[in-house]
């Protein structure tokens, strides 16, 4: 088996979020009962006439500069045509020759570039229901004529972990400089997957499969896993791969043959006569470049070099746009990175991660306060706990409550270190005790600086000052 390789090429569809739909002014809103965000355009009456959305453009453009591609100064419309139900005019609006955006791609973690051929715009098409025997299969057009950008990679990738990674920043590209949603649940972005193998060492490219329309980037992992154990059986046993178009069944783990597969030729693109050749004049790019914010790659490099957080911790604040977010609004409150990073790792991504809506239930201003009372001694750890705890279950002031609660000491550091000089002078037995088992006699020390403080001195700075000091 391991004489071969995997080679894989990736088409992502992300649905932009515009307010309107690509052609028309019908509203690109997610659900709704069937057919209600429709009109002439997008079902494709007779006469009907479609008029491009620039703010769909506009999208394009930034998605294309996010992915470092070059675009072009003159973009055309062409028709894709095909016959199928979910399109009703039979012909899908769509960009072959001249693509907004040319080349570009992206770098992944292990420095290997993965190519992206184009970012072409394209309307969405309708939905199939499948219903029961007696009602047949109905069609919801809300989702036809929704602004859709097409992705194509060149076959770069040679493993499916490459494959996910690329999806992933792809995504995160998208969704950190507000695109697209990406919500793949709602089928915000699909990908269809190009896998066909090759003996190693092999330059010559093996017959490929399609597997069209999967929705989340775990099924594409699992799709490239099957195909190309499926293709590399077939070829030790002396088959042949058809080029062919594959449905992947994701309950099933398995896919199954659909057709085979179509050249851009059965197509039959030619440039859609209702829709003028946009140009797009270099200054308007310029303006959406000034638009797009630092993106995660750019964020982690910052995270890493200046903030001094681990490659680790800034990838997982970095995994959801609003932890890193959440992270960002923290650090322009108290300026400590490192820690309120520790924080949000060991607290807050702990309560949320097994939640399916990850909510942050404390706000920045009080996840700041604590850490920042903390460390100027001002609460002990054990409050910063009981504080952070209620923070997270209702919005209270957590500086005032460290106070209405008796929490904040007076006490500065110097004070807690007089206290431990007493209680160690005064147990000249203990001492000794401690020098042999160091652990059984703290807590006795401990408790006698609480009695003295009341209670008020942080744990943690009396243990520390105890170790220093018998050391
Ligand atoms: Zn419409």
């Amino acid at each position: 088996m391991s004489e071969y390789e995997t080679v894989i090429g990736l088409e992502v569809h992300a649905e932009l979020k515009t307010k309107s739909k690509c052609f028309c002014s019908c509203v690109n809103e997610f659900g709704g009962e069937p057919n209600t965000h429709c009109c002439p355009v997008c079902v494709g009456l007779p006469g009907a006439l479609p008029v491009i959305n620039k703010r769909a453009v506009e999208l394009t453009i930034k998605a294309g500069l996010c992915m470092g591609c070059d675009i072009n100064d003159i973009a055309v419309f062409e028709r894709k045509n095909y016959f199928y139900p979910d399109l009703a005019k039979a012909y899908q609006i769509s960009q072959l020759v001249r693509p907004i955006c040319l080349h570009g791609g992206v770098t992944l973690d292990s420095g290997k570039f993965i190519r992206l051929n184009r970012i072409h715009l394209e309307e969405d098409a309708g939905k199939l229901v499948h219903k029961n025997l007696a009602v047949g299969t109905l069609v919801d057009y809300n989702r036809g004529g929704v602004p859709l950008i097409e992705m194509v990679s060149e076959a770069d990738m040679s493993s499916a972990a490459e494959a996910v990674e690329f999806m992933t920043k792809l995504r995160h590209n998208l969704i950190y400089a507000n695109i697209a949603e990406c919500k793949m649940q709602e089928g915000g972005m699909r990908a269809d997957v190009n896998v066909s193998v090759r003996k190693k060492g092999e330059t010559k490219l093996g017959t490929k499969v399609e597997m069209k329309n999967i929705n989340s980037i775990k099924a594409v992992e699992r799709s490239i896993l099957y195909e190309s154990a499926r293709q590399i059986e077939l070829l030790e046993n002396g088959g042949t791969v058809k080029q062919e178009t594959r449905r992947w069944d994701d309950l099933k783990g398995e896919n199954y043959p659909m057709r085979s597969k179509e050249n851009s030729q059965d197509y039959r693109y030619f440039p859609d006569p209702d829709i003028l050749s946009i140009k797009i004049p270099r200054e308007s790019v310029e303006k959406i470049r000034k638009e797009i914010p630092l993106l995660p790659a750019e964020r982690k490099k910052k995270y890493i070099e200046e903030y001094n957080l681990s490659n680790y911790d800034a990838g997982v604040l970095l995994s959801e746009k609003a932890y890193a977010d959440y992270f960002e609004q923290c650090v322009q409150l108290y300026n400590k990175p490192k820690g309120i990073a520790n924080w949000i790792m060991s607290s807050v991504l702990t309560i949320i991660k097994d939640e399916e809506e990850k909510v942050i239930r404390i706000s920045p201003k009080n996840l700041t306060a604590i850490i920042e009372m903390l460390d100027k001694k001002q609460i002990s750890q054990q409050d910063s706990r009981t504080l952070f705890a209620k923070c997270w279950e209702e919005d209270i002031d957590a500086k005032a409550t460290a106070e209405k609660m008796g929490m904040l000491s007076s006490l500065s550091s110097g004070d807690i270190e007089k206290v431990v000089d007493e209680v160690l002078a005064e147990n000249p037995n203990a001492c000794e005790d401690f020098k042999k088992t160091p652990e059984r006699v703290l807590p006795f020390f401990i408790g006698q600086c609480m009695k003295k403080t009341k209670g008020k001195a942080d744990s943690e700075l009396v243990k520390k000052l105890i170790y220093e000091k018998l050391k």
